[in-house]
């Protein structure tokens, strides 16, 4: 392969590869960016935040009861053990059981409104689960056809990174410096084809002698003005 032929076949992948990254990259933001699948996914997050903090405080709220009672049953223990013998003391641990007793009452109503907020969490996050599959569901069949179209896409950028491999060993390192130092500072063109006796990329018109000299298989001509590398199609 001479050297002019292996720049072009290079530019052709580059030029290809530049438009399906960018065809990628608006199909990507558009499936991002849709905004019925995106708000419910929002939704769901947040509501796990509050079936999180809803159980965790019914879990709290069994153990708060749990403790009680056995604080209760220990002041039970001790009041009919008959180890305490004094009217006073005696007195004392009813008192204290009746308040106990009391409190527990308070923790088992609490315990009643977390069993119950749980109950009605879970019942709303299942209805955001539904809503999720049936919003996901819509999502896949709206943009199908946008998701087949990046597969197909994702496929060529493979194929394309092997040819543009096989491009790039049939050029020295010197050449491929040049070529993508030229490329970086023209918007991505760096080999361009001539019409009618001028640069197809900048438009300028070459002199008779130059245009023959791109006809010219053997030897590599620049644009006087852009600085590309011409080759005629
Ligand atoms: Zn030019």
């Amino acid at each position: 392969m001479n050297q002019i032929i292996g720049f072009i076949r290079l530019q052709q992948i580059d030029t290809r590869l530049d438009q399906v990254n960018a065809r990628l990259n608006q199909i990507n933001i558009m499936l991002e960016n849709d905004q019925g699948l995106k708000q419910i996914i929002e939704q769901k997050k947040s509501f796990e935040q509050k079936v999180i903090s809803s159980t965790k405080n019914l879990e709290l709220s069994e153990q708060a009861v749990q403790n009680q009672l056995i604080k209760i049953q220990q002041s039970e223990a001790n009041l009919y053990s008959g180890k305490v013998k004094n009217p006073k003391e005696l007195q004392d641990l009813q008192t204290e059981i009746t308040i106990l007793k009391r409190f527990l009452s308070s923790l088992e109503n609490k315990l009643l409104e977390a069993m119950i907020e749980v109950e009605e969490d879970q019942k709303v996050y299942e209805l955001i689960c539904s809503k999720y599959i049936d919003s996901e569901h819509d999502y896949t069949s709206r943009n199908a056809v946008f998701v087949e179209e990046r597969n197909l896409y994702q496929k060529e950028l493979e194929k394309l990174a092997a040819e543009k491999k096989a491009a790039e060993n049939s050029l020295t390192s010197q050449d491929l410096f040049l070529y993508n130092k030229l490329r970086m500072k023209r918007g991505g063109i760096a080999v361009s084809t001539i019409s009618e006796g001028a640069c197809n990329s900048c438009g300028a018109t070459l002199t008779p002698a130059q245009e023959q000299a791109v006809k010219s298989p053997d030897q590599m001509i620049y644009c006087p003005s852009c600085g590309r590398m011409l080759y005629a199609s």
